[in-house]
């Protein structure tokens, strides 16, 4: 992959581009939403996209939800979408450990309830939802009580993460031939005013540190979330294009799976970013260079309708 343009979208540029492909992926935080509420437009774009027959996914890091709970927050914000496009990482993981892992075993989840529906849909039974008390004493620690049937550590994101938890995914972890996977790295999640709190990637970076050893990660930039999506709905990666607000995740996605890609600013990365990976002169760097960039995607909107 060399020489991305990064050229602004706009004008006689949006119907050629949109022309050419049959399919867009959608990141979610910074794309079409910012937390609870629509990217302004952004509905009427996607709805409108739809409806001139285009294919439209929505592939999110994000670990928290169920295929099922982001159809529900697409239709609440007048998203028309249904569960099968849908595809989060804890849909995703699951579908990892079913499919290329083909884990024959129980899970050690640090992760959400929403991770525990998806694993337990694709038929993988996990323990370790919730919070996990103190107990015993420091010298007992690396004797805690362990599931035999555990053969995999997953780590998302885990609002009861603790010592607790991080000892006993090490505890698994040491175990001959237990599989370490995690669902993203992304490090921070943003807020409204230049705010952020910390995200999955430091649990992960966490529990690789304790166990010396690194999970593989489903999550964007991984190409497993584009392969899902392409399996299930015989995509040809040529006709796609990859929308999303993160260089290192979403475009480096698109660049990964030869995807066309579109950077929009309501979210993480600016211009400033993708230019200084543009004249780096740095190879690696150049899969984060987008082919071009919207300020909203609700931009697409007058061009092509
Ligand atoms: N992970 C978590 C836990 C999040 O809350 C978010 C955004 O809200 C993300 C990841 C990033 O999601 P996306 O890939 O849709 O930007
Ligand atoms: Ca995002």
């Amino acid at each position: 992959v060399g020489g991305r343009s990064c050229r602004r979208l706009s004008g006689a540029l949006v119907r050629p581009l949109l022309d050419s492909v049959d399919c867009v992926l959608f990141d979610c935080d910074g794309v079409i939403w910012r937390g609870d509420q629509a990217i302004p437009g952004a509905p009427q774009v996607i709805n409108l996209l739809k409806e001139s027959g285009k294919k439209v996914f929505f592939v999110t890091n994000n670990s928290t939800k169920t295929r099922k709970m982001y159809a529900d927050k697409l239709a609440t914000l007048g998203f028309h979408a249904s569960e099968e496009e849908v595809f989060g990482t804890a849909y995703c993981s699951a579908m990892y450990l079913k499919t290329v892992c083909r884990l024959d075993g129980k899970v050690y989840l640090i992760g959400s309830p929403a991770m525990r529906q998806e694993l337990e849909a694709v038929g993988i039974q996990q323990t370790g939802v919730g919070p996990d008390p103190v107990s015993g004493k420091q010298s007992d620690w690396a004797n805690v009580a362990l599931d035999p049937e555990v053969k995999a550590v997953l780590v998302g994101f885990d609002e009861h993460f603790s010592y607790m938890k991080l000892n006993r995914a090490l505890q698994y972890l040491s175990q001959q031939g237990c599989l370490f996977v995690g669902t993203n790295r992304d490090s921070r999640l943003p807020l409204e005013g230049g705010k952020a709190v910390p995200g999955t990637g430091c649990l992960l970076q966490a529990v690789e540190t304790a166990a010396q050893c690194q999970a593989q990660t489903v999550g964007k930039p991984n190409r497993f979330m584009y392969d899902c999506v392409a399996s299930q709905f015989g995509l040809s990666r040529d006709r796609c294009l990859m929308v999303g607000d993160r260089l290192d995740t979403d475009i480096m996605l698109g660049s990964n799976c030869g995807l066309k890609t579109l950077l929009t600013l309501t979210g993480v990365s600016t211009v400033a970013d993708a230019e200084a990976h543009q004249q780096s002169g740095c190879a690696e760097r150049q899969g984060m260079v987008p082919d071009y960039y919207v300020e909203s995607i609700a931009d697409l909107l007058p061009e092509y309708f």
